[in-house]
C-alpha cells in the first residue's frame, strides 16, 4: 500500500502512528518529502490489523538507521589462481585475512599485490 502525494506523485512516509479515539482504531501520519505536505489516516478496528499486518506501522523498517552498503570485495583472476596454492587447511583463514587487511586498507579488489602485503602483516 502507498500513499501519494497528489500533486507531486510521489510516495509519502509514515510520520506518526497514534492511537485513535476508539479502541483499536489508528492515526497514521504520512508526510510528503517533496512538499513537506502532511496527511492522516484515521483506521478502524479492522483497517488497523491490515496495516498492522502489511508492516507499515510505527514506520518501524523506515526509522532504521540505513547503514551504507559494504563494498563486496572482489578477487582478481590472479589472486585466485594464486590463491590454489595455499594449502587447503589454512585457506579459509588466509582468505579471512587478507579481506580482513583489504577492508582496512579501503580496497575492493585482492590483487596478488596485495596478498603479498597482507601476508607480510599477517607474518605469513
Ligand atoms: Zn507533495
Amino acid at each position: 500500500m502507498e500513499i501519494l502525494c497528489v500533486p507531486c506523485g510521489v510516495s509519502m512516509k509514515v510520520g506518526q502512528t497514534k492511537k485513535g479515539p476508539n479502541d483499536g482504531s489508528m492515526a497514521l501520519k504520512f508526510g510528503c518529502p517533496n512538499c513537506k505536505s502532511t496527511i492522516a489516516l484515521l483506521t478502524g478496528p479492522e483497517e488497523s490489523k491490515l496495516i498492522k499486518s502489511l508492516n507499515i506501522s510505527a514506520g518501524s523498517a523506515k526509522s532504521a538507521p540505513a547503514k551504507p552498503a559494504k563494498p563486496e570485495i572482489v578477487w582478481t583472476k590472479d589472486a585466485e589462481a594464486r590463491m590454489e596454492n595455499v594449502p587447503v587447511f589454512v585457506r579459509p583463514m588466509a582468505k579471512s585475512g587478507i579481506e580482513k587487511y583489504a577492508k582496512e586498507k579501503g580496497v575492493t579488489e585482492i590483487t596478488p599485490e596485495i596478498m603479498d602485503a597482507a601476508r607480510e602483516t599477517m607474518g605469513m
